[in-house]
């Protein structure tokens, strides 16, 4: 599982960061890839990634400002032109009025897909549980914008515990269909009279990862929520230390509220992004360094950097 970033800019593209994208790869686990948020150009930075955009199955909208989704329309367009490929639908969660700003696009641009977009629009009062799959959950809750804008919290189930041939054989099990029972948790007797446990033989299940993605916010308690004992959570950073006056009149967070939030929820690591095209490389390092007197596990991300969770 790895966290691709696509876009780390805040509001405007800049040579070096493209406004707000980020795809979560779930290649190993379901073969899929989930975008969220879809700024102007994301289609652009994919073509320098190895992402497929038929991979992508999901999209996650966290509001519909300009710079997280004007990129849809291209994205959803060439999507479309990978015509020797098998066309999949794909599924659209986002704030009400997404679907429209989607359609309508397509509809006044003579767009047509030849694979179908579901809509899973959701307001104040619909938020929560928004997809459970029977790998993963993700949950959405409001956060603390200038429009209605959420925070993602991405859950996958806990993993099954795996068997251990090895030490099977040593007990001198034949390799076959006992395998399998044990593997199912059923408890075996051996020709010879020897009891098998499974539970003596399958490792214990291995906890899922919790990924949180929060969309742009000033410091609530919604996003420590969203965050708890998250394995990675990505914050917007669009001001610095001592800009928390400006970041609360604007709806945004600063460095030092981005990693409050990581340590009062017990997250495990922080990934700063949506990073203002008024920091200069070394404004960057001093980003990092101001937000890791609070959380220590603190890094700023950059446009195409890969993460594994
Ligand atoms: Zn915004």
């Amino acid at each position: 599982m790895d966290i691709q970033f696509l876009g780390t800019g805040a509001g405007q593209p800049s040579k070096a960061r493209n406004v707000s994208s980020l795809a979560l790869k779930l290649l190993d686990e379901i073969n899929e890839v989930w975008l969220f948020d879809c700024g102007e150009g994301t289609q652009n930075r994919i073509l320098e990634t190895t992402i497929r955009p038929r991979k992508v199955s999901k999209i996650f909208i966290t509001h519909l400002h300009g710079d997280h989704i004007f990129g849809l329309p291209g994205f959803l367009s060439s999507r479309a032109f990978q015509a020797n490929e098998e066309q999949t639908d794909l599924e659209i969660y986002g704030p009400q009025g997404i679907k429209s700003f989607v359609l309508t696009s397509l509809r006044v641009s003579g767009s047509r897909l030849p694979y179908r977009i579901h809509f899973h629009e959701f307001d104040q009062d619909s938020l929560g549980k928004i997809l459970e799959t029977d790998k993963f959950t993700v949950y959405a809750e409001e956060l603390d914008h200038t429009i209605f804008c959420v925070g993602y919290r991405v859950m996958q189930k806990d993993l099954e515990g795996t068997l251990d041939a090895e030490k099977l054989k040593a007990a001198g099990v034949p390799f076959g269909p006992l395998f399998g029972k044990i593997k199912n948790g059923q408890d075996v007797v051996l020709d010879d009279g020897t009891k098998i446990k499974a539970a003596d033989y399958i490792s214990a299940p291995r906890p899922g990862k919790i990924i949180t993605i929060l969309g742009d916010t000033r410091k609530t308690n919604a996003s420590v929520r969203l965050a708890v004992n998250a394995d990675v959570l990505v914050h917007e950073s669009t001001y610095g230390k001592g800009d928390e006056k400006i970041a609360r009149n604007h709806g945004h967070s600063t460095n030092m509220q981005a990693a409050q939030v990581a340590a009062e929820a017990g997250a495990k690591r922080l990934l700063l992004n949506h990073i203002s095209a008024r920091f200069l490389s070394k404004d960057i390092s001093q980003l990092k360094k101001d937000a890791a007197t609070i959380f220590e596990n603190v890094h700023v991300v950059k446009d195409l950097e890969e993460v594994k969770i």
